[in-house]
Order: structure tokens, then C-alpha cells, then sequence
């Protein structure tokens, strides 16, 4: 106990999520990057923190589902990882540009980025742009474990906002094998800063092309276009709301968007030939 907040270190899934479900207080620590600085700052209070560190959701396999990442394998566990390398390289170049140096990079979790739903973070738009599926368990009470799939396009809704319900602990993040070529460009105000846009570039069926955007909107933007020509109308046409921070203006990011898109494809047509 730290003050009146309990700190527990569950040694399995449904111990965690049985503290998850009997307190409404409970917070969930990855890395704790994020959630630690918060509960500092008195922006966010908990009664009982639910350390993830030895729930064995460090590792990283294929089964029959396909890849699947534990939500506490950390930046660094995905950058050097070959099975990551060869099934979703989008992932490895992801996690091995993500700013705050190395001791970020060892101690931040994909879990934990994909709960947190930045709309600048790089993470949510690459697990929509790979067809992810995040597995989410919860406790049934006295049942055994509620498990249930939301694909990274639903569980995304908005700045900070995603599917998972009061109660539920995010274990697997699961991924089909990725299609190829590709390209991931972003944009930053500097080598040290976050993204302002990002663009993954995928085939998407016959001669379609998925891009998918991070940065520009409260959550991921999916596009589908035959040619660069087409990208700037698709932008316009689903960028409604851009989102703004202290990085860049709405403004300022409606207009990059078209630009990082046209980047990605380009990195991929040139995989491609
Ligand atoms: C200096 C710095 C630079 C950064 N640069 C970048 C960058 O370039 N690109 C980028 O995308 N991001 C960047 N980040 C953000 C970073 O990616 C996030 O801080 C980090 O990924 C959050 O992971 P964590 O494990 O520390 O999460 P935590 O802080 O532990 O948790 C974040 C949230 O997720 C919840 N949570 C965590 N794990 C689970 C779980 N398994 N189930 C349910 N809920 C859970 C927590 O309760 C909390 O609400 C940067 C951060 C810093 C501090």
C-alpha cells in the first residue's frame, strides 16, 4: 500500500482481472510511460494498481490465428524480434522509430499504447492498417474468463476513447501474416519528436491501395485509392475533423496528410519494382 493506493502484481490473467472487476478504482500499469506521470500529476486517481509485469504477456508466437504480441512486450521486444521482422515488418519499422530513447523504448508497452488511443502515437494506425485483432479478457465472476476479439478498426472510437469496457484487460494483440509491399512514412518536427502523420501503404485487393493514416484525425484513417492521383479527393473527402495538438494545427495537418499518403505509396510502388 503507497498512501491509500494498493499496488498488486497478479501472477495470472484471471487473478488480474478479478481485481479488474471487484474495484472500479483499479488502473492498469504497462510500462507505465503514461499512466505513471498521470497518477503523479493528480490527473487520474486509483485505488488498486494492477502491475501486468508477471501475467506472461511478454511473448511473442505464431499459432493458428497468426502472430500474436503479448500486451506488455515492450517497443524494444518488437524492433528485435525476427518472427515480428518477417511476418509484420511494418510493426519492426514502427517500434524502432519511436522517439524518447531507448529507456522509453524498453519500458513502454504496445498494450499499453493501444489502450491509451493517442490520436499522435504511431501505434493505433498500424495495427488498423495490419488487420490486427486485440483480445480482450474480463472476469466472469465465478465463471471462468469472458474473452472476447475487436479488430483494431472498431476498437479505436476516438482520442483516448477505444472498445475496452470498465473490467477488461487487453492480453493478445493478434495479427494476420502482412501483405506486401509496403511503406510507412511520417512526418515530425524533429528527429526527438513525436508524429504529426503517419501513412502505412498496403495492397489492398486487385490494383487497390490501403493507406492508412495516424496523426491527422481522433482516431485512424482508412483510404482506398488506384493511384496517387486520387489520394488528395480521398483525404478531403474523409478528413471531416483533423485532429490538433501542441505539435501541429488542424490546419496544418490536413495539409500534410495527402503528402505523407502519397510518401508511403511511393515507398511502396518503389518496394514493388
Ligand atoms: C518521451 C516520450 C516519447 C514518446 N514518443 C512516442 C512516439 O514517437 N510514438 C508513439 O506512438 N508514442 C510515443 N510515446 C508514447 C508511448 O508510446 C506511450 O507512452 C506508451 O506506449 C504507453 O505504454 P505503457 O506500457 O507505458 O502504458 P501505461 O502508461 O502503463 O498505460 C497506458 C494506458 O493503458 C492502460 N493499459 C496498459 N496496459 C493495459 C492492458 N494490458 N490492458 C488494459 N489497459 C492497459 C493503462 O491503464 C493506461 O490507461 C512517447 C512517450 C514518451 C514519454
Amino acid at each position: 500500500v503507497i498512501g491509500d493506493v494498493r499496488y498488486v502484481a497478479p501472477e495470472s490473467v484471471s487473478q488480474a482481472t478479478a481485481v479488474l472487476a471487484a474495484d472500479p478504482g483499479a488502473v492498469v500499469l504497462g510500462g507505465g510511460t503514461w499512466v505513471l506521470p498521470q497518477l503523479v500529476r493528480r490527473e487520474r486517481r486509483a485505488t488498486v494498481i494492477i502491475d501486468t509485469a508477471r501475467l506472461g504477456l511478454t511473448g511473442i508466437r505464431r499459432d493458428g490465428d497468426g502472430l500474436r504480441i503479448g500486451a506488455a512486450v515492450t517497443y524494444s521486444s518488437l524492433a528485435g524480434s525476427e518472427l515480428v521482422s518477417a511476418e509484420a515488418p511494418l510493426l519492426t519499422r514502427m517500434a524502432a522509430g519511436i522517439t524518447g530513447g531507448v529507456q522509453l523504448r524498453n519500458q513502454a508497452t504496445i498494450g499499453g499504447a493501444a489502450c491509451y488511443a493517442i490520436p499522435s502515437s504511431d501505434v493505433p494506425a498500424c495495427l488498423v492498417a495490419l488487420g490486427a485483432e486485440l483480445e480482450l479478457h474480463s472476469s466472469a465472476g465465478g465463471n471462468g474468463a469472458d474473452v472476447r476479439r475487436v479488430t483494431a478498426d472498431a476498437f479505436f472510437l476516438d482520442a483516448g476513447r477505444t472498445q475496452l469496457r470498465p473490467g477488461e484487460l487487453l492480453v493478445d494483440i493478434v495479427l494476420p501474416s502482412q501483405p506486401r509491399p509496403w511503406g510507412y512514412q511520417k512526418l515530425k518536427l524533429s528527429e526527438g519528436s513525436w508524429p504529426i502523420a503517419t501513412a502505412a501503404a498496403t495492397p489492398a485487393g486487385g490494383s487497390d491501395v490501403a493507406i492508412t493514416l495516424g496523426g491527422v484525425a481522433t482516431r485512424p484513417l482508412r483510404i482506398t485509392v488506384h493511384n496517387e492521383e486520387e489520394i488528395a479527393a480521398a483525404v478531403r473527402e474523409q478528413l471531416s475533423d483533423p485532429w490538433h495538438d501542441v505539435l501541429a494545427s488542424a490546419a496544418y495537418r490536413r495539409r500534410v496528410a495527402p503528402v505523407i499518403a502519397r510518401r508511403a505509396l511511393a515507398e511502396m510502388q518503389q518496394v514493388a519494382t
